[in-house]
């Protein structure tokens, strides 16, 4: 899958209400991540998240986007062989699941963007690892997003430290520029070529976001279709941050 949109290069101004937006959307995944345990509904942790976010005089990003519906909720809450895009409801976290959560917020016309993986009570040391991996395969591409880098760059490095561990990335979803829009240019594929693609330049904004499977890359869309789970029914993790190359550096922008 790849596709072509404007890159937008953000001032100042426009920063600083990104970093805004990423802070109201952190307090919102923050609070999900209190409320994580055995027994709650996904629509429990949907409902809390849009309440921080609209208690912040902001918007969900996600509500309303096009797709074979428009998005119904606040969040994607995606368990265990569940990728991405998952349809908060009535069904309950279970011990030993894993749950991979991600929230978009758009305040005063600036979107945030973020999700991370965690698991529910005692999980099993292969999820654990797994959410591990995910997790540090997120520093290691932030750490790419510097100005005069290119966006292989940031791919490769997450390509090679996930695929060396042994787990699978897909290659039909990817991260990618963020500002006024939820999807902006660049398109950020967490594989590729050191030193091909896009130059980074200070202002860029990406949400960066590697989805990492533990048995192989394939995946499927469910009948609701939305939700994005693996083929194999192994488990899966997904861990993202919205950042802003700034003076040349990478500086995390959906941080409380
Ligand atoms: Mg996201
Ligand atoms: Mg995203």
């Amino acid at each position: 899958m790849s596709w072509e949109r404007a890159i937008t290069i953000k001032t100042e101004r426009e920063l600083s209400i990104m970093r805004q937006a990423g802070r109201i959307n952190a307090l919102a995944l923050q609070r999900v991540r209190e409320l994580v345990r055995p027994g709650v509904t996904t629509a429990e942790l949907d409902k809390a998240a849009e309440e921080v976010i609209r208690s912040h005089g902001a918007q969900p990003a996600f509500l309303g986007v096009p797709g074979a519906y428009p998005y119904p909720a606040t969040l994607t809450v995606s368990i265990n062989d569940e990728l991405v895009h998952g349809i908060p409801g009535k069904r309950k976290l279970k011990e030993g699941d894993i749950v991979s959560i991600d929230c978009g917020t758009i305040f005063e016309g600036y979107v945030g963007d973020s999700a991370f993986t965690m698991g529910v009570g005692e999980i099993s040391k292969e999820a654990q690892e797994l959410i591990e991996v995910t997790e540090k395969a997120l520093a290691i591409g932030i750490d790419k997003l510097r100005a005069g880098n290119r966006v292989g760059d940031v791919g490769a490095a997450i390509q090679a430290f996930v695929e060396g561990q042994g787990y699978f990335l897909t290659r039909e979803y990817t991260g990618h520029g963020v500002g006024q829009a939820m999807w902006e240019g660049p398109q950020v594929p967490n594989y590729g070529v050191a030193g091909r693609g896009t130059l980074l330049r200070s202002g860029m904004t990406i949400a960066l976001e590697p989805m990492v499977l533990a048995g192989t890359e394939a995946t499927w869309v469910l009948p609701d279709q939305w939700t994005v789970a693996s083929k194999d029914g192994g488990l899966t993790a997904h861990f993202e941050h919205t950042v802003a190359v700034m003076n040349g550096d990478p500086v995390i922008l959906t941080q409380p």
